[in-house]
């Protein structure tokens, strides 16, 4: 609806609210939203059945301390140095909030994930956005010194390159001062995350999700690594917000889903693997793709436009997603799904390959 309602607040008129892929139901092949092919971890399955019981009766535990404490092991820190967040798309409206300021503007990426112009816009923040390179690399000196912060996806969204450790740590030291958010939610899949450096800078922030790799983005869980100065300041807009954004059967999956790293790099393996086949798979078909480090692909074809493709793929019941934004409007990101999967996708797109225009 583009008119204007006398009854909005100005954040309501200001608000350009983020547009998801498409949820569709059915039969259909949904490669679109960046969904783990893999059901989660059985331990997390027989957690939420134990869990289901009376105690939901009770308020959750708001500080999430359990689950905090399991993912602080993982990268050696202490339960003061995490956030629980419902998913990172949560964490990181509260990172807008808590870090960054009217009147100073944060930095990110032309190219990446379209959520944060939208908080941007809500929050009121200023932006200086940064153009990626021609083949769409983040160059870290572009975001050394930024007036009022920095924020990006490593690996990158929708493009999946990935910045190496030193540059991101690089980008922390060059912000002296100001806040630098590293949105980590495909790290599992090619990439070294970035959460012990936050003793080391304790300007950096690192927010990871349970959606994508932990094959947990039904329950809705976020996660924040840095100093306990940071997640201090995340505390207190959370705690000015909502009390309890993490449910009794969130918090049980999360704590199960963070002990089983096992099954989990198992699948992240699996992922990685279909992904290689599908890039080799797509070269063939004339499609030229990004090395991209996270569970989809980044990529277009040698001539025919990827919004052609984008729609006679979901006439066969096979979604996508295509971004009709300048500089990559001719690109397809494609979420990595099972083999089988990847079969029917490649047929179909063998099909359309060979009978353009049809
Ligand atoms: C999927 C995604 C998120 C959101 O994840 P949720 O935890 O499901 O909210 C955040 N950032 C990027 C770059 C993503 O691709």
């Amino acid at each position: 609806m583009r008119s204007v309602s006398e009854y909005w607040s100005s954040a309501a008129r200001r608000a350009e609210p983020y547009a998801p892929g498409d949820q569709p139901g059915g039969k259909v092949i949904k490669l679109n939203t960046n969904e783990n092919p893999y059901p989660p971890s059985p331990k997390v399955l027989s957690a939420l059945r134990e869990a289901v019981g009376p105690d939901l009766r009770l308020y959750p535990d708001p500080t999430a301390a359990k689950v905090r404490s399991t993912a602080a092991k993982l990268y050696g820190l202490s339960p003061e140095e995490v956030f629980v967040g419902n998913g990172s798309d949560e964490v990181l409206a509260f990172a807008f909030q808590a870090f960054f300021h009217q009147d100073k503007p944060i930095r990110f990426p032309d190219i990446t994930y379209s959520f944060y112009p939208v908080y941007a816009r809500l929050y009121q923040i200023p932006v200086e956005v940064v153009p990626v390179t021609e083949g769409f690399a983040i160059r870290a000196a572009d975001y050394y010194r930024s007036p009022g912060g920095v924020i990006f996806p490593n690996p990158n969204a929708p493009t999946g390159l990935l910045l190496a450790l030193e540059e991101v740590a690089s980008i922390a030291r060059e912000n002296h001062g100001q806040v630098v958010v590293v949105d980590e939610a495909y790290i599992d899949f090619g990439g070294e995350s970035a959460a012990p450096l936050v003793r080391q800078y304790p300007n950096l922030l690192v927010i990871q999700t349970l959606s994508k790799s932990r094959s947990l983005a039904g329950l809705r869980i976020g996660l924040a690594f840095g100093s306990a100065e940071l997640i201090e300041g995340l505390n207190r807009i959370k705690g000015s917000f909502n009390s309890y954004t993490m449910d009794r059967l969130a918090l049980t999956a999360a704590e199960a889903a963070l002990e089983d790293s096992e099954y989990y790099s198992e699948i992240c393996q699996k992922v990685i693997q279909t992904r290689t086949a599908l890039l080799n798979r797509l070269e063939e078909l004339g499609f030229r793709g990004t090395r991209s480090k996270a569970n989809f692909v980044f990529a277009a074809h040698s001539h025919i436009p990827a919004k052609e493709i984008y729609e006679k793929l979901k006439e066969r019941g096979i979604y996508v997603r295509y971004f009709p934004a300048p500089r990559i409007n001719n690109y397809l990101r494609i979420s990595i799904g099972t083999p089988t999967e990847m079969d029917a996708l490649t047929a179909a797109l063998a099909d359309i390959v060979q009978h353009p225009h049809a």
